[in-house]
This record gives structure tokens, sequence and C-alpha cells, in this order.
């Protein structure tokens, strides 16, 4: 374990880029495979070497300026698909209908049973199960 780390003194190791390259490459690696492209497979390996090249590299400052650009496109998808996440989420503890006057689309926490509703758009009140 002491000669593994003597080794990797001075490299740069991984990074949210080299997890990207690497979960990428296992998923062209699965649909290569599923469908039988030889050159998505071919590219995979090319992935893992590059992932490998990444983590043993001594120019830290040049991996750690990819990896920065990297995150500045990734992040804003991040934060989008979590949102998305939490909407789906929130599907389950809210139940979603609409108003019997107007058809506004109102929400109400699950398993309240019957609660009286009063539409936020016409004002109209009903009774309505959660
Ligand atoms: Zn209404």
């Amino acid at each position: 374990m002491n000669g593994f780390r003597n080794f990797m003194t001075g490299r740069y190791g991984t990074d949210q880029l080299t997890v990207a390259m690497l979960v990428s490459g296992m998923v062209f690696t699965f649909i290569g495979d599923a469908f039988r492209l030889e050159t998505l497979t071919l590219l995979t390996y090319a992935i893992f070497i590059g992932c490998v090249f990444r983590t043993m590299s001594r120019n830290i400052s040049a991996r750690r300026s990819e990896n920065q650009k990297f995150m500045k496109y990734f992040t804003p998808v991040m934060t989008w698909s979590k949102s998305k996440y939490n909407m789906i989420r929130s599907g389950r503890s809210y139940k979603y209908f609409k108003c019997p006057n107007c058809n506004q689309q109102l929400r109400a926490p699950r398993g309240k049973g019957k609660i009286a509703v009063t539409c936020q758009k016409c004002g109209i009140k009903f009774i309505q199960n959660s």
C-alpha cells in the first residue's frame, strides 16, 4: 500500500471529469456490446486510456483546468436534473387535481382524508379527497 502511495505522489488522481468519463465509458461498453458496435467499443478503450492518463498525470494545473471547463457545463445539467427529480419525488407526497369550476391545476398534501379546498384562481370552495 505504501508503494502505491509513493507511486501516486505528485500525480493528479481522480476528479469529477474522470468519474464522468468512467461512467460514460461503461455505458458505451454496454451499448456497444448489446448492439455489437465495434467502433463504440474502440471508443470506450480510448476513454478508459484517457481516464488512466488523467489520473496518472503530473501536469496537475492542466488537468484541473480541464475539470473546471467540464464542471462549467456539467453543473447546470446537474441542477436541472435535481429539480426535475424533486418534482417527481414530491408527486408522491402531493396529490394534483383540477378545480371543478375553472380547471386550474391545484395540489394538496396526500393522506389528509377529505379536505375543504378553496381555488386560488376563482375562489370556489369544494371538498377533495387527498
Ligand atoms: Zn377554480
